[in-house]
This record gives C-alpha cells, sequence and structure tokens, in this order.
C-alpha cells in the first residue's frame, strides 16, 4: 500500500497523500457544485479564483518581485526549450528594430525610408550579431540548446561552455569554473552582444549537477537594457526545494511534475519589462521578412500573458493541484517561507550523501565536485557494476524503495530526493545504504 513504500521517482514524482485525498474528491465533486474540478470551465469564476490564489502562493513562496508575471503554460519543459527561443529572439529583435529607427531618425532618413532601411539594417545585424548563449552542463541544457539549433541553424548558437570537455570521463559530471566560460561578448567587452540570452538549467535531473547558487558572471551589465545579460532558468528539478533571487532572470520555468505537482502544467516566472507594453510583440509580418520564425501562440509569452494565462483550456485541475502543494508549504513553514523546506532538503541530501561516502568501495558518486552536487537527484553507481546494482534495486524494492534505477542514458543508481520525500523516507534509504554495503563487505 501508499503507506509502506517511499518513492523516488524522477517525473512524475511523489506528491503529499493528504493533496492527493482531498484531489479525489475535488475532482468528484468540487466544493459541493455536484461537478468536478477537471469537469468545470476554465472560465467560470471558480476557476479564476483557483488560478488567481495558486498564483499568489507562489508569489509569497517564492517571494517574487513585482517586477515579475507569473504564467502558467502547457508544453512541459520541452516546450519551453522552443518558447524561450521564440520569445526572447522576438525581443532582441523589437529592441534592435527601436533602436535602429530612433538612429535613422535623428541622423534625417526620410521618414518614407525608415522602413526598409530598419529592415536592411536588422537583416546584417541578424546574420552577425544575433547569439544565444547555452551552458551546457547536463543531458536538459544539452536537449535545449539542441531545440535552439533546430529552431535558429547552429550559427547562431553559441555553446558557452560544456562540462564534457572538462571532465576525466567526457561524461556529465561537473560545472567548468565561469571565468571559462565563452559568453557572446557585450559592448563594453568590445563584442557585439551580448546574446538574446544565456541559458542553463539549474539543476540537471539525469546526471545530479546543480549550480549552488546564481552564477555571478551572469550578473555583469545588469539593468541596462543594451548591455544586460538576460539569463533564463530551467528550474524544472529543483524549483521550490531553495530560495531564489527572482529578480536576477530574465526567465525561470518549471515543469510542475516534480516539485510542484501534476504532468500537464509549467510554471513560468517572467520579468515585466520583457512583455508588452514595454516590449511589443514583433509583428509576424517582420518576422516573415526577416526569416525568423513566428512564434506559435500557445508558446508565445506576451499572448498568454495578455489572457492572464487563459488564452485556450488551461488544466485547471493542475493548477489547483500546485496551488494546494503551494499554500501546504507555507501554512507548513509559515515567515521560513521556501528557506524552510530548503532546510529539509539539504538535510535529507546530506543525509543520503554521508551514507553513500562511508562505503567508498562500495559506492561511488558520480559527481566528485562537492559544490555541484544536486541535492535533489543523487546519482551513482554501486561497485562491481551492472549485477551489484541489479541486487541494490532488488533489495531496495523488498523494503518498499522504490524507482532508484538511474535514467535509461546513464544507468546506476539515482535518488530523485523531491519535496514529497519525507525525512523518514530518507532515512529509510540511508539505513539500507549501510546494509546493501555492510552484506557487500
Ligand atoms: N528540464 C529538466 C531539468 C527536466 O528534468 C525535464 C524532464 N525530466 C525536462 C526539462 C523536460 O520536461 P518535460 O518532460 O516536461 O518536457
Amino acid at each position: 500500500s501508499r503507506s509502506e513504500v517511499t518513492y523516488f521517482g524522477a517525473g512524475p514524482a511523489a506528491l503529499p497523500t493528504p493533496i492527493l485525498e482531498s484531489a479525489t474528491l475535488a475532482l468528484l465533486n468540487y466544493n459541493n457544485t455536484g461537478v468536478g474540478l477537471a469537469e468545470h470551465s476554465h472560465r467560470s469564476p471558480l476557476a479564476a479564483e483557483v488560478l488567481n490564489s495558486t498564483k499568489d502562493s507562489l508569489r509569497s513562496l517564492l517571494s517574487v518581485p513585482d517586477t515579475h508575471e507569473i504564467l502558467f503554460m502547457q508544453g512541459g519543459g520541452t516546450g519551453e526549450f522552443a518558447a524561450v527561443v521564440y520569445n526572447l529572439v522576438g525581443v532582441w529583435v523589437e529592441r534592435r528594430r527601436r533602436k535602429a529607427e530612433a538612429e535613422l531618425v535623428a541622423t534625417g532618413v526620410k521618414k518614407e525610408d525608415v522602413d526598409t532601411k530598419v529592415l536592411e539594417r536588422l537583416k546584417q545585424e541578424i546574420a552577425e550579431e544575433l547569439k544565444l548563449d547555452y551552458l551546457v552542463t547536463g543531458s536538459w541544457s544539452l536537449k535545449a540548446s539542441q531545440e535552439a539549433v533546430r529552431l535558429l541553424g547552429k550559427d547562431r548558437v553559441n555553446i558557452a561552455t560544456d562540462a564534457r570537455t572538462v571532465s576525466a570521463d567526457g561524461k556529465f559530471n561537473t560545472i567548468p569554473p565561469e571565468a571559462s566560460w565563452n559568453l557572446t561578448s557585450t559592448k563594453a567587452e568590445g563584442g557585439k552582444g551580448p546574446a538574446a540570452f544565456v541559458y542553463y538549467c539549474d539543476n540537471e535531473t539525469v546526471d545530479g549537477v546543480e549550480f549552488p547558487g546564481f552564477p555571478e558572471r551572469l550578473a555583469e551589465g545588469a539593468g541596462e537594457e543594451d548591455e544586460e545579460r538576460l539569463v533564463i532558468a530551467d528550474m524544472s528539478s529543483n524549483i521550490l526545494s531553495r530560495k531564489v533571487d527572482v529578480g536576477r532572470f530574465a526567465v525561470i520555468f518549471a515543469g510542475a511534475q516534480k516539485n510542484v505537482g501534476l504532468t500537464g502544467l509549467t510554471l513560468l516566472l517572467i520579468r515585466r519589462s520583457l512583455l508588452p507594453p514595454h516590449t511589443p510583440i514583433p509583428a509576424p509580418t517582420l518576422l516573415h521578412s526577416l526569416s525568423l520564425p513566428v512564434p506559435p501562440a500557445i508558446l508565445s509569452y506576451p499572448i498568454i500573458s495578455s489572457a492572464s494565462s487563459l488564452y485556450n483550456t488551461i488544466p485547471i485541475f493542475d493548477v489547483w493541484v500546485a496551488g494546494q502543494v503551494i499554500s501546504s508549504l507555507l501554512s507548513r513553514f509559515g515567515d521560513l517561507k521556501v528557506s524552510g523546506q530548503e532546510e529539509v532538503a539539504d538535510s535529507k541530501a546530506r543525509l543520503l550523501y554521508a551514507a553513500l561516502e562511508r562505503w567508498e568501495g562500495v559506492y561511488r558518486i558520480v559527481v566528485q565536485d562537492k559544490r555541484v552536487r544536486s541535492r535533489m537527484n543523487i546519482c551513482f553507481r554501486v561497485n562491481p557494476g551492472d549485477e551489484a546494482e541489479k541486487a541494490f534495486l532488488k533489495g531496495a524494492e523488498e523494503r518498499g524503495l522504490l524507482a532508484l534505477k538511474g535514467h535509461r542514458s546513464v544507468g546506476g543508481i539515482r535518488i530523485s530526493n523531491y519535496n514529497a520525500v519525507s525525512y523518514e523516507g530518507a532515512e529509510k534509504l540511508s539505513t539500507y545504504i549501510d546494509d546493501f554495503a555492510d552484506a557487500a563487505t
């Protein structure tokens, strides 16, 4: 039964049992309306209430500043790999267009010639200066960079760092030092940048690598429209597990299915200055003339934002589950907010890494560099290899410790230590790690 197991799945992941229990009631008969929440119209006042209260709770839990808007999207993390490209290239084009127009007008170009000249200049700038910077530190940032190549071509994508090139075994298990990153140079640095954005994945779910904090190198130029690096972070697998200085990011996105709720919902935090009216959407006809892709409406941040996340049929039941998870964290941790959860996540991770480190001959933690070890996805190998790993997994299952198999692309064992994994669950696993190693030595 559910109470006898601890589920360490990497996503979809465990959800708190009391929330699932109230969810079953909400599915059948929401607030005594006789109709289930998944059946109610997404345009009903009741759905608006669910949406707004979930937004308010998230704003409070993560201390999201007023400079940032919260959107609910669909299409998962993978949808966002494409969305960030479409939308931030749009921002880049609009900023360059405005600048070109202002400069041409100032130099006395005739009104009727301005549009043609702006177009010529934009074409040249796109050919020579439009770049997207990616920090590739694991499988998911790699995938995101590959999506950018698919949409815009490889000449536009600058892999500012690839962690495999500095690791001893050519695999993802570290983060190269910031000073070595080959970011597109800003004008202040003598270049033609900055890039339309710098992208990174805050926690690499498959490889167990997590950024210890905001990369300071990316803060250069902050606050200046022309020079600032617009930072995008994929927080799909560590959102709500630690404090984040949201104000420093242009965009943060996260699929809900690990720490927040059900599959089918994506959270997006976006700086308002990147949205209309501050930054208008470039006209599709302009993008056509520039041979740049036009964002599908469903992935367009300005369109979703102007419809208050109700552009199409949003899964309101998913939003409700997310709202329950978020508000339960708020009530559990009070003024500590997400820092309260951070302490719990850190202590579970410390417990598990310590157990693995006690038995160096039996277990090998994949990420040796302690500064970048993920608190959320703890990846390790069992010596001497395959058979030992199979035995480890079998013994774990016998104790109700489930879903510990590593991602198919890397093998080994992976403990996903998301928020719904209790401290007691982590303790049971830590005991098993000791017992298995004790029997093996
Ligand atoms: N980014 C990260 C960090 C992930 O862990 C995942 C999925 N596990 C994705 C993106 C892709 O998300 P989705 O499956 O929702 O498209």
